[in-house]
């Protein structure tokens, strides 16, 4: 993105915050929020890209509990919180560049684990620190990918029981209780069997990247600027990688928006609902 470029891209997520921000700014007005995305002076140089650090999460003494049972498709009550959830990794560039780009930038994601891609054993020494300070949370997102209402109990059990196996064995961790059906396709019956693993908590969205499929930069940024508003959980891919060539971009629209990046652990505690420990088997 040329300079010029990228003044003419702040103005514009300037504009859509001067129209959209009196129904949801919590933290300061809109007039300033517009001050501070229009100063083109700290535009980058494309050999030195700005990806200034993000505003920290919220105290931990102000998560919520969860209910076990809940479909999670949206941050509760009125906020300035961002849940940035990215699934898969088809790519394993797109994981390493994702992951370089949290460690730069401070943004705090959740990664949907689908467990059977090599990118997650060939990125693991990268991903390990930020999942261990809980920048990076890791959830699990089956090991195959599957429509699970089209499997078998045993088939759904299993492919949850891959992935986290794997995340235990890899990273350390216990991914329960939140998994995301892939297509977003549950039922009570795929509810039930992950409840009896721990995961209690269908995990989906209210804002897409719609990344999913291969892409531009630009309509990856226009999503963005619909998808990217107070308490949205927003989810991306870890496919394609024209999304690791825009991160200035969404960066600068969560800070023109003031929000904060948050995973899912940083706004609810887990469940009362007893669930499996996070020792390594
Ligand atoms: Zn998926």
């Amino acid at each position: 993105m040329s300079e010029l470029d990228r003044r003419r891209f702040l103005v514009a997520v300037a504009a859509t915050v001067a129209v959209t921000g009196v129904s949801w700014c919590s933290a300061g007005g809109p007039k300033e929020t517009v001050a501070r995305a229009e100063v083109p002076g700290s535009a980058p140089s494309p050999a030195a890209p700005l990806l200034p650090p993000l505003l920290s999460p919220p105290d931990r003494a102000s998560r919520v509990l969860l209910p076990g049972g809940t479909v999670l498709t949206k941050l509760p009550g009125n906020g300035d919180l961002l849940a940035w959830t990215v699934d898969d990794g088809a790519d394993a560039e797109v994981v390493r560049l994702y992951t370089q780009f949290a460690k730069d930038t401070g943004v705090r994601l959740t990664y949907f684990v689908t467990g059977s891609y090599r990118s997650w054993t060939e990125h693991a020494a990268l991903l390990r620190p930020l999942v261990e300070s809980g920048q990076i949370q890791l959830a699990n997102h089956t090991w195959t990918h599957p429509d699970l209402t089209k499997l078998s109990a045993s088939q759904v059990a299993d492919e949850l029981s891959r992935t986290a196996a794997f995340l235990r064995n890899t990273y350390g961790v216990d991914a329960a209780p939140y998994f995301r059906p892939p297509y977003g396709h549950h039922n009570a019956e795929v509810d039930r069997v992950a409840a009896e693993l721990g995961y209690q908590v269908p995990t989906l969205w209210s804002g897409d990247l719609r990344d999913s499929a291969a892409l531009s930069e630009d309509q990856i940024v226009r999503m963005a600027l619909q998808a990217f508003t107070p308490q949205n959980i927003v989810i991306g891919h870890l496919n394609h990688p024209a999304v690791t060539r825009v991160y200035g971009q969404l960066v600068d629209v969560i800070r023109a928006r003031k929000l904060r990046t948050v995973t899912l652990n940083d706004v609810f505690l887990r469940p009362e609902i007893p669930y499996r420990t996070s020792q390594p088997s």
